[in-house]
């Protein structure tokens, strides 16, 4: 199936406002995802917050089996978190950490994350390795199988990081995982909604998404996968009423599902919104939408390092919709501001987000000019004009 784009852009009021370069912050909801989330603030300020929720609970318990669906994992594996950050926290933090254990991760490593890394280390005596990259820029798989001993507790890498088209193996990442008995966190959260998942291909044992990026799906939504046969030994960093059942004056049960990682409290339209950008996208098919986010994004990529003093800084074999580059003269923030005057958005990824990469490259910031389905050719060719324009 290939993807109807101007039907789907017609399904998407931000569409003809603006051209919206920036799909890896947060890419624009379609009406289906926008309605749903409206309707029940709605039905919530008519009957209640909590008739509402009764009311909806076929399409709140729909939520499990579609993001199951959607990364190849069962709905009793998956708990609703309100951003991949807190779902990933959520993961990492129920880890028995204990001296001397080691995590492994990437060079590309998300900041949030390597800060985590970090907390445990001074908390804990935990020590972190950054495995190097290989010649193609992406994690390089012989190193990771040399630093694995017995004492990894961890690996944990982003598969597609926030500052560039960088697609790392997280096939082969988890096969070394596996053959050495070692733990696999994997940060998806630009890869979900962006090219098909699935949990056992990859191998990895914890997931974490987000709902407003490739997903389409509403702020403040996002879930984590954990496997079956895990969850019970992750020791949740917080427990609540929800999380847990307070069975006696000195007694409680944690549940022994995923829900053992969510709040009783949560964004309940927004729950409903990210099932419906889940369905949305699973409708079109997760290859086709890839194969047009890569097709898009290789037009953009072609046609910007052709202009004269501008550099595109994506790396890996494997490239996505991620595009990110540099102009002389010109910093990334100003660039962003010149587009945005033209009605164009994209962002500035700045070193502090992957600190790692970024110092390792000699880049303070790179533009990133994230495309989606949804973006036209001609949209592209206007964003190359306009950098051309600079
Ligand atoms: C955006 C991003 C995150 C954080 O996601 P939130 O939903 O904002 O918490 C984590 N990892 C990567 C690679 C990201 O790009």
């Amino acid at each position: 199936m290939s993807i109807d784009v101007s039907r789907l852009r017609a399904e998407t009021p931000g569409c003809d406002k603006q051209l919206h370069f920036n799909n890896a912050g947060a890419s624009l909801p379609p009406n289906p995802v926008l309605e749903t989330v409206i309707a029940h603030l709605r039905r919530e300020a008519e009957i209640g917050g909590y008739e509402a929720a009764a009311e909806a609970n076929d399409g709140l318990e729909h939520f499990y089996s579609a993001a199951a669906q959607l990364v190849g994992g069962k709905p009793e594996e998956i708990a609703f978190i309100e951003n991949a950050t807190r779902a990933w926290d959520m993961a990492f933090y129920s880890i028995d950490w204990q001296p001397g254990d080691q995590i492994l991760t990437a060079q590309a490593e998300y900041a949030s994350n390597y800060i985590a890394y970090l907390h445990v280390a001074r908390r804990h005596g935990v020590e972190v390795i950054t495995v190097p990259n290989d010649a193609g820029g992406q994690i390089s798989i012989d190193a990771l199988e040399s630093l694995i001993t017995d004492r990894t507790k961890l690996i944990a890498i982003t598969h597609i990081p926030t500052n560039g088209g960088l697609v790392n193996p997280a096939a082969a990442v988890g096969k070394a995982a596996k053959a050495h008995g070692v733990l696999f966190l994997l940060d998806a959260c630009q890869a979900v909604g962006q090219i098909p998942i699935d949990v056992d291909v990859i191998g990895c044992d914890m997931l974490s998404a987000t709902g407003r990026k490739y997903l389409r799906g509403p702020r403040g939504t996002g879930f984590l996968w954990a496997r079956n046969s895990l969850i019970e030994t992750l020791d949740p960093p917080m427990l609540d009423l929800h999380a847990a059942q307070w069975t006696g004056p000195d007694s409680f049960e944690v549940r022994p599902d995923a829900k053992r990682f969510e709040n009783w409290e949560s964004f309940i339209a927004g729950r409903l919104g990210l099932a419906t950008a889940i369905d949305y996208a699973l409708d079109l098919g997760m290859e086709a939408i890839r194969d047009r986010i890569y097709t898009v994004a290789s037009r953009l990529r072609s046609g910007l390092s052709e202009l004269s003093g501008v550099t595109v800084r994506d790396l890996g074999r494997e490239q996505c919709g991620i595009v990110t580059f540099t102009a002389e003269g010109h910093a990334p923030a100003e660039i962003k501001e010149t587009l945005a005057a033209q009605k164009i958005n994209v962002s500035a990824s700045r070193r502090s987000s992957t600190l790692l990469d970024m110092t390792e490259r000699q880049l303070d910031a790179v533009v990133r000019a994230s495309v989606h389905y949804y973006n036209t050719e001609n949209e592209v060719d206007q964003l190359i004009e306009a950098v051309k324009g600079l």
